[in-house]
């Protein structure tokens, strides 16, 4: 099918942009276009209105700090998976990278939009709950921050309004000894995950658990974080014991539910060893 008609504009800053946003009410904006696209062939989206991100200065790059890896909604996915940077300061954000769908898509698809998308099955959404990461968001009123444990709403649903733009995602760096890890269970190679986990955990310095912050998609309407499992964790020596009991909560408290392609119960299953797969990842970078 060919998407319905619409207006295409350029534009080459975030002012013009959001100028753009401001004035049609039907408006999309493009990234990579790797879900939109496809979303429009299907005509699960008519926007009247594109808006192609992709000439706008200043919406990607990665520039380190002391305390946060900050990325430009912009950035390729490929661009993050080839970087050394990230996979030393950010390794489940490199893990994840890596194992999104082919190169094809990761070279269009940005971290800006799979984000955005929101699609309980991304990918994305998920590193950025275990970093509790900070989304920055642009409209004509000014700037504003949330953060991602409040900025999924729901099934493609996330904080940013219909007139603003994401701009970047600020990852914090704890000063901590920390480690953090993404392991995802998919059917066949290069398909969307039956259930994923991103793992961040601290050590304090008797080496026990002084924080740890799981999250999972691909089971439910939308990518969440796991609290019950995370206290299985804190204030205890990292051990196989600890790591299975936070697996065993994962799967009584994720919001599991049948789907086309797996029944509940299987996904409970992989959802166990995906939560006890990066945990144990986690744990073991953050004593190197
Ligand atoms: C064959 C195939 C396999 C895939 N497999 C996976 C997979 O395994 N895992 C995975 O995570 N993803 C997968 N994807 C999706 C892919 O990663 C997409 O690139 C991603 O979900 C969307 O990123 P994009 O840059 O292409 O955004 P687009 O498709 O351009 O936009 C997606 C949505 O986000 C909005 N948006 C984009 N940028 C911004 C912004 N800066 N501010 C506000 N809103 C914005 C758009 O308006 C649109 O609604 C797959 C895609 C394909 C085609």
């Amino acid at each position: 099918m060919l998407p319905k008609n619409f207006d295409y504009y350029s534009p080459k800053d975030v002012e013009e942009a959001l100028e753009l946003l401001s004035k049609s009410g039907d408006s999309k904006l493009l990234a990579g276009g790797q879900s939109l696209i496809p979303m429009m062939k299907l005509r699960l989206a008519s926007p009247g209105t594109i808006i192609d991100l992709s000439r706008v200065k200043g919406l990607s790059g990665i520039s380190h700090s002391r305390a946060s890896v900050k990325i430009g909604s912009m950035e390729r996915i490929a661009e993050l998976a080839a970087s050394k940077e990230i996979a030393s300061s950010l390794p489940a954000l490199h893990d994840a990278s890596l194992s999104i769908a082919d190169v094809q898509v990761r070279d269009m698809g940005t971290i800006g939009g799979n984000v955005a998308n929101a699609d309980p099955s991304n990918d994305m959404p998920v590193v950025v709950l275990a970093y509790n990461a900070k989304m920055h968001v642009l409209s004509k009123k000014g700037p504003r921050i949330e953060d991602a444990d409040s900025f999924f709403t729901g099934p493609y649903s996330t904080k940013v309004n219909a007139d603003e733009i994401l701009t970047a995602i600020e990852f914090p760096i704890s000063a901590a000894r920390h480690g953090s890890a993404y392991s995802r269970l998919e059917r066949r190679v290069g398909d969307y995950a039956l259930a994923a986990c991103a793992a961040y955990v601290e050590l304090d310095s008797s080496g026990k658990c002084s924080n740890a912050r799981i999250s999972v998609s691909g089971i439910s309407g939308s990518a969440l974080r796991l609290p019950e499992a995370e206290a299985e964790l804190v204030g205890k020596l990292p051990s196989k014991a600890a790591i299975s009991a936070a697996s065993d909560k994962a799967r009584q408290f994720a919001n599991i539910e049948d789907s086309y392609y797996a029944s509940a119960e299987i996904k409970r299953l992989a959802t166990m060893h995906v939560v006890g797969e990066s945990l144990e990842a986690a744990f073991k970078r953050a004593k190197k």
